[in-house]
């Protein structure tokens, strides 16, 4: 088709010149026109990064290489699963998973899982950033993401790979609300591109190409993408623990000379809510201040220093202070004993460090999904939301605003329990009980589940002192350990 419109082109331009026409303006505007078309075309061909290639090769990444997040890589290998085994997935006709998203905060370690998920897969891999996608030309992104979707083909194809992974960093970029952006056609024309590709990734198809996307955002994805059979697993990446600070300090002093492998362990515990990524630079600067003092070893003082230049250097959030710590850790402390007594299995990890805008929190175990809900469980629900400030008040003689947020979650339920006629109230109508009478009933029953839950925590407070104590100390506690302090 592009040769017989050339060739057309070309017969009227020697046409014109022949009957004394001047085609000079003519060539101009054609040679700007083909010119704006080669331009356009490059746009839509970037290089995506390829490790493994070129001046980027490193040495291959595996778990092991990844400290500190357990939960997340076992969570993550069970998502890969798919790939590894495709002929199962496929005869038990189980859709294919198509994404998984990595969910966390900058330097967490998001790009090493998933080069790590490609080499235990044996996967091809190819990565580009949400932020390559969008150009102002309209139509530009879409483009990129189908070169890209055939690039991870062709490239597992040449490796002789059966699948693929492709990590997208900055998912939030490329897959935010749909409307939400000034320029919002090229963003919505990107996306739905997105949308498509994955569409049409098939279990029985070779190769199997599996998406795994990066953001610390996920609340603000284009609720589109977290549909089944697009990103339907997440996987939490948070800032790890003093433990797995440990672990990551010694996966990146492996290949240096440490005088003292002792001071890791006291580096871990004064470097709390530094990522892997700052870690990883610690243990850098600590070497080049080691060899600018001419030392052939790093010692402790190198690592101290260290920390120095990284808070600065990262403008790092300030560390709470070892009184918040305190607070802190008694307060999940008392959410978590009150949880447990009063139903058992439901704590399932307890951390102090900071996730979001909650300075520390207990997840609870997976339960079921429930629809209806009795007095006796609202009342327990509340008790728990409570006892993070009683379990502060026990410790300290005072509560802090840590549990405002606990509090209007008390207080929505209360009134559940007023407007569903399971308060002293009896049947109420919701609409049109004075807001008065509302209120002074909530304000009873808080009141009233407050007085039963102190008492609970009194009788509890050697454990509540002492769990808190190892949160102080440890940061963290799983299951298994917390149980000990029941
Ligand atoms: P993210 O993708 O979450 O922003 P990266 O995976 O790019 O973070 O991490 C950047 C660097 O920080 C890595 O190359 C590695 O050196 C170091 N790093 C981050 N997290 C970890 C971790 N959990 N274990 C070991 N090293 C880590």
């Amino acid at each position: 088709m592009k040769e017989i419109l050339l060739g057309i082109g070309l017969a009227i331009v020697i046409f014109l010149a022949v009957i004394g026409i001047n085609v000079i303006p003519v060539i101009l505007i054609v040679v700007l026109a083909a010119f704006f078309y080669l331009f356009m075309l490059n746009q839509g061909s970037i290089k995506f990064e390829e490790p493994g290639s070129g001046s980027r090769r490193g040495p291959k990444i595996d778990f092991t290489d990844i400290g500190g997040q357990d939960s997340a890589v076992n969570e993550l290998k069970e998502a890969l699963e798919f790939v590894v085994k495709p002929e199962a997935i496929y005869h038990m006709g189980i859709r294919p998973l198509r994404g998984v998203l990595l969910v966390g905060p900058p330097g967490t370690g998001k790009t090493l899982m998933a080069k790590a998920a490609a080499s235990y897969t044996g996967s091809a891999f190819i990565a580009a950033s949400g932020s390559e996608f969008i150009e102002v030309y309209a139509g530009v992104g879409a483009k990129r993401i189908r070169k890209l979707f055939n690039d991870a083909r062709k490239k597992a194809h040449k490796e002789k790979k059966r699948s693929a992974i492709i990590f997208i960093d900055e998912m939030d970029i490329l897959g935010g609300k749909r409307g939400s952006h000034t320029s919002h056609l090229e963003y919505d024309q990107t996306l739905n591109q997105l949308l498509v590709e994955m569409d049409g990734i098939s279990s029985n198809q070779e190769p199997y190409v599996l998406i795994i996307g990066a953001t610390n955002r996920a609340d603000m994805l284009d609720p589109a993408l977290l549909r089944p059979g697009r990103f339907d697993r997440q996987v939490q990446v948070g800032l790890p623990d003093k433990g797995g600070r440990k672990t990551i300090l010694d996966i990146h002093t492996r290949n240096k000379p440490v005088s003292n492998i002792e001071v890791l362990d006291e580096i871990a515990r004064a470097t709390f809510g530094f990522s892997g990524a700052h870690l990883e630079s610690l243990a850098n600067e600590a070497a080049i201040l080691a060899l600018r003092e001419g030392s052939s070893e790093i010692a402790n003082q190198h690592f101290r220093e260290a920390i120095d230049k990284v808070i600065m250097g990262e403008k790092l959030d300030r560390r709470p202070t070892p009184v918040e710590m305190e607070r802190i850790s008694i307060h999940e402390s008392g959410h978590a004993l009150v949880s447990e007594m009063l139903e058992p299995g439901t704590v399932s990890s307890l951390t102090i460090i900071p996730r979001g805008k909650a300075l520390g929190f207990m997840r609870k175990a997976p339960q079921d999904d429930q629809y209806l809900y009795t007095r006796d469980e609202l009342d327990r629900q509340i008790m728990v939301m409570l006892a993070g400030a009683l379990a502060e008040e026990i410790k300290f003689g005072n509560r802090s605003t840590g549990a405002r947020n606990d509090f209007s979650q008390a207080w929505k339920l209360s009134r559940e329990i007023v407007e569903a006629g399971l308060s002293s109230l009896g049947i109420i109508s919701g609409d049109d009980i004075p807001g008065e009478m509302l209120y002074r009933e909530c304000h009873k029953i808080i009141g009233d589940l407050e007085k039963i839950t102190l008492d609970m925590l009194r009788k509890m407070e050697h454990s509540l002192h002492s769990l808190a104590k190892y949160l102080v100390d440890e940061e963290s506690i799983d299951r298994e350990h917390f149980l000990q302090f029941i």
